[in-house]
């Protein structure tokens, strides 16, 4: 199988091989040693401030959003959440489950987020600010600097979910003063799934701190504290740490998160110049280099992903819920050559050959 989803996706041999081997005790210097390693390398690649700390939770990307949110907002904050898809829809949850006052500015499936809609928010005494700055689900990729500059002048506390985005597209954490930012393993940092990571400014930090959690397992503080010497509260997923440590240090030697970006970037223009005379169409008005969402016209795309799969051992990405039928979307992130796209190419030529693409 090739695997083009946007995760869990494709591994190098240097992570894979960690995965075959036995999972280290874990309670030892060593390990603490590649944990503060971790850490320092993820504050690189988000070029965030000397005073920040990344935090490495077990639990999928969703998990680190629920923590996030839980530990920065109470119940005398006022939060704006983008909701553009199903991920934005999932910050809604959240902040309805920990009544966690808030709005949504509602995109439209597949459209970017525009000054105009912001400026009925300005100066309504928001406190917050949730987006996910890459809507997985449509493809869209916000306007970072849009988002930011709101956020500054009305001095709302920025969460920024990046899960998809993180070594995709550009982020700088110190140039968009954003407060919080979170990734998770098995996206870009194309390592299985199982670790999600919390990258918090001074400022956050501050917040986490003062704040009164109800929960046990993500109450931050304890994180915070054991993190300083290269430890978790609880027993991680020592092997995707492991793992991450492998992929990190790879992505270092490689040109480090910029180098990383390109390479994807590279990827996505190149899929996305060779599938112009196809019967599809790329279905978000501003698209991530980590994904390429296309909607069909005359089939469904649910079956095109369901042939790719069972006839040419190609796995794309189907969408969920009311865009099941008409997008599916081809990720670009993990351990993939242009080489894979000439084969997913062929496979959907074939598809139009045979006339079940039309
Ligand atoms: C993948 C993803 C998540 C996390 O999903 P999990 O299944 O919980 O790992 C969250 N937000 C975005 C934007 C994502 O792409």
């Amino acid at each position: 199988m090739i695997n083009f989803t946007v995760g869990p996706v494709q591994s190098s041999d240097r992570v894979r091989q960690i995965g075959g081997m036995n999972v280290p005790y874990f309670r030892t210097p060593e390990f603490s040693e590649i944990l503060l390693e971790n850490e320092g390398l993820i504050k690189e690649f988000t070029n965030a401030e000397q005073e920040a700390r990344a935090l490495f939770i077990t639990g999928s990307g969703t998990a680190s959003m629920e923590a996030a949110v839980m530990n920065c907002f109470t119940r005398d904050d006022k939060v704006l959440i983008v909701n553009g898809g199903s991920f934005g829809q999932r910050f809604v949850d959240i902040c309805k489950i920990h009544e966690i006052p808030h709005e949504e500015i509602k995109v439209e499936s597949g459209k970017n987020l525009l000054e105009s809609q912001l400026g009925s928010f300005e100066n309504q005494g928001f406190t917050g600010f949730l987006v996910n700055i890459h809507e997985t689900s449509t493809g869209v990729h916000y306007n970072t600097n849009l988002i930011a500059d709101f956020c500054k002048r009305n001095h709302c506390f920025l969460i920024v979910d990046a899960i998809s985005s993180f070594l995709a597209d550009e982020f700088d954490m110190k140039a968009t003063g954003a407060d919080v930012m979170i990734t998770g393993s098995q996206k870009a940092l194309a390592c299985p799934p199982g670790i999600s990571i919390i990258v918090l400014s001074a400022n956050a930090v501050n917040r986490v701190q003062s704040n009164e959690v109800k929960s046990l397992y993500f109450d931050l503080k304890n994180a915070l504290k054991d993190g300083v010497r290269g430890q978790t509260p609880f027993t991680p997923a020592v092997g995707v740490l492991l793992q991450i440590n492998a992929r990190l240090h790879e992505i270092k030697e490689n040109g480090g998160a910029t180098g990383e970006q390109e390479k994807i970037a590279y990827l996505a223009s190149y899929f996305r110049n060779r599938i112009k005379d196809l019967p599809l169409s790329i279905y978000s008005e501003s698209f991530s280099n980590a994904v390429t969402s296309l909607e069909t016209h005359n089939v469904s795309a649910l079956e095109i992903c369901k042939v790719l799969k069972d006839e040419y051992g190609i796995w794309v990405c189907p969408n969920g819920g009311a865009l099941g039928e008409k997008v599916f979307r081809v990720g670009h992130i993990g351990c993939l050559t242009t080489g894979d796209y000439d084969v997913l190419i062929n496979a959907l030529d074939d598809l139009v050959r045979r006339g079940i693409l039309k």
